[in-house]
């Protein structure tokens, strides 16, 4: 981009246009480098309709970093519960940490230091630093992306490393030192209001006489991805175990999807089982090994979690029994009453709340 005008007009009309426009949010207008943390974090994957009640009862909960800081795990994914991609909520835990320990308990206010931080990726390192200090660091999200592959009709992938740089480059440019959070907010907001992905209203956009894609009809063209995401399925059969008015637990430890959350005990397989599959299964033998009534009472219809590069396709078994083992003793025996206490999947969540009514 050669022509400084051009690039200070496009940013004098985002922001005029973000002034009248903008949806008033609690994160807006505000300074505080934690509270736009917790936003953003919220806001990456999730919508803002969804996003805005979880923020409210996070930061009601854990007003400043200390109380986050000082939270058990359980209970900060349990705030997070049903808003999915759990690895947000335990960096968000583990680097309220790092500003105990690192910074002295004051969130840090450098680009590299942010950057620092646990969960931290560049996107959101320039989105607090230039929300709450108005560091000149451009934002490029899904809809900066958008707005100016659109404007600039650049049909570099998004997703490629050439890609990203070239964003970032104009991105940057773009950007006006002296009024980054304004700016930023608002090419932000205009991709998500006015240039939105599919049938932008370009014929009241206040720049479609500058949009290159506009004037050359790649609007729906544009942004390009390259990468198509192959899509993983996997195949939980849970176990809602009954016994004496209590269910069982485990805790998902490994590296892996709802990592941290609790569960019921899971059988793993290449597809869905059906009741005899269940019997047959080495897992579900061992688990309930020397126990002689084992009654299926319920299994659910398949269930789907959507995620952007995997299927998991859950049902929950419903067994009762009468009787104990040393295997089912080891897990987290639960009281029906308790259970809400427990961090769970949505999934989960949707099922026990069939149940308990
Ligand atoms: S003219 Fe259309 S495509 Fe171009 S910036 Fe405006 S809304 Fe987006």
């Amino acid at each position: 981009m050669k022509n400084s005008t051009i690039k200070h007009d496009i940013s004098k009309t985002l922001i005029n246009w973000y002034q009248q426009n903008k949806r008033e949010l609690p994160w807006r207008d505000i300074t505080d480098p934690y509270k736009i943390w917790i936003s953003e974090i919220i806001l990456q994957q999730t919508r803002v309709n969804q996003g805005l009640s979880y923020y409210l009862r996070f930061v009601e909960r854990f007003p400043i970093v200390s109380l986050l800081a000082e939270a058990d795990e359980d209970e900060v994914l349990k705030y997070w519960q049903g808003l999915g991609y759990y690895s947000r909520a335990r960096n968000l835990h583990k680097a309220s940490k790092q500003v105990m320990n690192d910074f002295g308990g004051f969130f840090p206010s450098d680009f590299s230091s942010v950057l620092s931080l646990s969960g931290i990726g560049s996107y959101t390192a320039a989105a607090i630093c230039s929300f709450a200090y108005n560091l000149p660091h451009a934002v490029v999200d899904g809809n900066v992306y958008r707005v100016l592959s659109r404007l600039f009709a650049i049909e570099t992938p998004i997703d490629s490393g050439k890609g990203k740089k070239e964003f970032e480059e104009v991105a940057s440019q773009l950007l006006p030192v002296d009024n980054a959070a304004e700016h930023n907010q608002a090419i932000m907001e205009f991709g998500a209001l006015q240039c939105v992905p599919v049938s932008p209203q370009c014929d009241v956009c206040p720049l479609s006489g500058i949009c290159l894609a506009n004037a050359n009809g790649l609007v729906d063209k544009l942004p390009v991805k390259s990468k198509k995401t192959a899509v993983d399925h996997r195949y939980f059969n849970y176990l809602y175990i009954e016994h004496n008015a209590h269910t069982f637990l485990q805790k998902r430890t490994e590296k892996d999807v709802w990592q941290n959350l609790y569960e019921f005990p899971l059988i793993e397989s290449d597809k869905l089982l059906s009741v005899p599959e269940l019997f047959e299964h080495e897992r579900f033998n061992s688990l309930f090994e020397n126990i002689d009534n084992i009654n299926v009472l319920e299994i659910t219809n398949p269930m789907k979690h959507v995620l952007s590069h995997r299927v998991i396709n859950v049902q929950f078994i419903t067994i009762n029994i009468s009787e104990l083992n040393d295997k089912l003793r080891n897990l987290i025996q639960v009281s029906f009453s308790e259970i809400d206490k427990y961090p769970v999947s949505r999934l989960m969540e949707m099922f026990l709340q069939q149940k308990m009514v």
